[in-house]
């Protein structure tokens, strides 16, 4: 798996239609401060399912769509694509060779999420990512201050890093879902006789 480009438009401070290529090894963005270097990290974990506007630094959602400035009105949506060479399958469950991973947001508060161009909710986002590394909160992203977290975080959130490393997170999740439809199943159970016991 390997991340070949991010496409931003009317993100934070990208109004324009922007296309960043990432080559095979390193990639450095450097540029003078205030200048949008976070802003294509949060772009990144945004288009990934990111739900706290708080973690991409801003007080509701909507402030990640381009706020204007003296030169150039505000825009009405943000949109953030990620590309991603899947020629190893490594992707949960995509056959294709290239994958794009589509968020858009309007200022309504509407919002779409596209797989490959299909329509998705933010649940098929997080399982596709589900033990790659490289969902929201994956490991692959270390944003400032992540570290320190880390290294003082409780012991149980410290082993759910540990547990994405090593491919477990994505059971616990299925498990997890499996009880909670158990759990459903047994309420439906429960009805059922209720009303069975009232028509004897
Ligand atoms: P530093 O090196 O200081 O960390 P940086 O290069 O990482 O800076 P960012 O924090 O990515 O910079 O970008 C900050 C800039 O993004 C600010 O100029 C801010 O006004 C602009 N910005 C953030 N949100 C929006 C928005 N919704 N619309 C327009 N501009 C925005």
């Amino acid at each position: 798996m390997f991340l070949k480009a991010l496409e931003i438009y009317g993100f934070k401070s990208f109004p324009d239609k922007t296309r960043l290529e990432f080559d095979h090894g390193f990639t450095a963005v450097v540029g003078p401060n205030g200048s949008g270097k976070s802003n294509l990290s949060d772009a990144m974990r945004w288009v990934l399912g990111e739900q706290s506007s708080k973690s991409l630094r801003g007080a509701k959602m909507q402030d990640v769509i381009f706020g204007g400035t003296q030169a150039r009105s505000p825009m009405g949506f943000a949109q953030v694509a990620l590309v991603i060479d899947n020629a190893d399958g490594k992707l949960a469950g995509m056959q294709a060779e290239e994958v794009t991973v589509l968020r858009k947001l309007y200022r309504s508060g509407e919002s779409e999420y596209r797989i490959n161009g299909q329509a998705v909710r933010l649940k098929d986002v997080h399982e596709l990512f589900m033990d790659t590394g490289l969902g929201k909160d994956g490991y692959s992203i270390i944003s400032q201050g992540k570290i320190s977290e880390i290294v003082s975080a409780k012991s149980e959130q410290r082993r759910e890093i540990f547990e994405e490393a090593a491919g477990i997170a994505k059971y616990r999740y299925k498990k997890n879902e499996a009880e909670r439809k158990l759990e459903r199943a047994e309420e439906n159970l429960l009805r059922l006789r209720d009303i069975l016991q009232e028509v004897e």
